[in-house]
């Protein structure tokens, strides 16, 4: 088992640099281990919906192994620092969302002040809003009648009676005009 330091150095040097927002995803992810049980996922165990896609969502991809490309990194973009983790073999998941800090700090204080505390200080654990999502799933391949590009199935349109991708496919709704 790594200690603490040596998850933050990963975290780092996966990042590029440290900052207060990194620190926020590994302070996260170290509760949403210690809450759930959590391990690093090998395939999607472990689920994290993101609520932001900022700085913090780095040190869950490091520590939790929760990633864009094993489909248990999913984002539900709010612009909150909350994100909800799940345990696929128990059942359990957790939503995690950072409290309040005190106004007026400099960047330098605020990383320091989300260095300084315990997990258990800087969160509220609530309950997850969001049902487990399925896994991910794979999906037929289809050849675009327009640009003759293969795309997943599900991402395909009839358009006049072809199938075509959402880069050829004409839109189509009359209630979103901006
Ligand atoms: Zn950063
Ligand atoms: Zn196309």
């Amino acid at each position: 088992m790594i200690n603490k330091k040596e998850l933050w150095e990963r975290c780092a040097a996966f990042h590029g640099h440290v900052c207060g927002g990194l620190t926020i995803g590994y302070q996260a992810a170290l509760y949403a281990a210690k809450l759930l049980g959590l391990t690093f996922s090998q395939d999607e165990e472990v689920v994290c919906i993101c609520e932001n896609d900022a700085c913090g969502v780095d040190a869950i991809q490091v520590m939790l192994g929760c990633s864009v490309g094993k489909g248990n990194l999913l984002f539900h973009l709010r612009g909150k620092q909350a994100f909800s983790f799940y345990n696929r073999k128990t059942g359990e998941s957790v939503r995690l969302v950072l409290r309040e800090r005190p106004a007026g700090m400099s960047r330098e204080e605020s990383f320091a002040y989300l260095q300084a505390h315990q997990p258990e200080e800087l969160f509220d654990v609530k309950k997850t809003v969001i049902a487990l999502p399925e896994a991910a799933r794979m999906f037929r391949s289809v050849k675009c009648e327009c640009c003759g590009e293969i795309t997943a199935e599900n991402m395909i349109r009839l358009e006049n009676g072809k199938s075509v991708c959402l880069d050829c496919c004409h839109a189509y709704n009359r209630f979103d005009v901006s």
